[in-house]
């Protein structure tokens, strides 16, 4: 059995073992909440901590939600009324909020890697889960992802699963990648915008396709992506009626996939930049599961990291 962890800040090299046994865990949590038990007592009388330095709506109330259906008391922290806005330092932050004796911490970044930061400098004993770290890793949403793709699709050695949009800028399109390539999807496609894909070597065994007719052609999964303008300068916006034309998924092109191919997105979603309404709301839609997947995915990693 691969051992259990003790923080999550990125899917990748998590071993295939682990991620099913949290992809496992999310569905019999979604049975025992469907079964009528809306609240578990697995984690009474520990804290957790939701510290925020980038706003988000859905990320930080399933966290909450997770949390307080596994009997947690939460603590939310906005960098918009914290101390971090008048020049207080990340860590003397963290020093300040961990002696209110926390279990978790749940960190959310503009800068990669703050994370880690927090693992190297938290009290031993507080277990950090990224809710998304710059570009580089947002691992419950690859999770919650991956297990939206499996309830539908659990044969992954014959899925092709395209990416598409700003990949550049996304931490969800590299946990993805880092999720869905360890449990052995047959064929990952990037699609999106030369200024918007990835470096060549950081995904080898990816396949880069700029054009989305050729990219979607018998795929069953497309994960689409929103423009992230917040990381990018003002020069490199594109112009969003003719993204959509080249890069937006509609009917047309949603008929060029498989048949009943799954249709995905992060969220926020922009209608009519990267995604028809009429797809983002259609029979093909899957937005709306993995928000409710999103929940149970983190109430896994919350019992995975916390429970005695
Ligand atoms: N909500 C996702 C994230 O935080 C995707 C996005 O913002 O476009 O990365």
């Amino acid at each position: 059995m691969s051992p259990r962890l003790r923080h999550l800040t990125t899917l990748e090299n998590l071993p295939r073992a682990t991620i099913e046994r949290l992809l496992d865990r999310a569905e019999a949590l979604r049975d025992a909440c469907a079964h009528g038990t809306r609240k578990l007592d697995v984690l009474t009388g520990r804290t957790v901590l939701n510290l925020f330095f980038e706003p988000s709506t859905r990320t930080r109330t399933s966290f909450e939600l997770a949390a307080r259906r596994l009997g947690a008391d939460v603590i939310n922290f906005d960098i918009g009324f914290s101390s971090t806005s008048k020049g207080e330092e990340l860590l003397d932050t963290l020093h300040t909020l961990e002696a209110m004796h926390l279990d978790a911490i749940i960190v959310r970044h503009k800068h990669s890697g703050t994370p880690e930061e927090l693992v190297h400098h938290a009290m031993s004993g507080v277990s950090v889960i990224n809710a998304g770290d710059g570009n580089r890793a947002h691992p419950t949403q690859g999770l919650l992802d991956a297990l939206t793709i499996r309830q539908h699709r659990p044969d992954f050695e014959n899925l092709t699963v395209v990416i598409s949009g700003d990949i550049r800028h996304s931490r969800v399109a590299r946990s993805d990648i880092h999720a869905l390539t360890t449990l052995g999807v047959k064929e990952i496609r990037l699609c999106g915008p030369a200024s918007l894909m990835p470096e060549p070597d950081e995904f080898p065994h990816v396949l880069h396709i700029d054009d989305f007719d050729q990219a979607i052609g018998g795929a069953d999964a497309v994960i689409m992506l929103r423009l992230q303008k917040e990381r990018m300068a003002s020069t490199d916006l594109p112009d969003e009626a003719a993204y959509f034309s080249r890069y937006g998924l509609d009917q047309r092109r949603l008929a060029l996939a498989a048949k009943g191919c799954l249709v995905m997105h992060p969220g926020p979603i922009n209608r009519g930049i990267e995604i028809a309404s009429d797809v983002a709301d259609g029979a093909q839609s899957r937005i709306l599961e993995q928000v409710g997947n999103g929940v149970f995915v983190r109430m896994a990693v919350l019992n995975e990291v916390l429970a005695r």
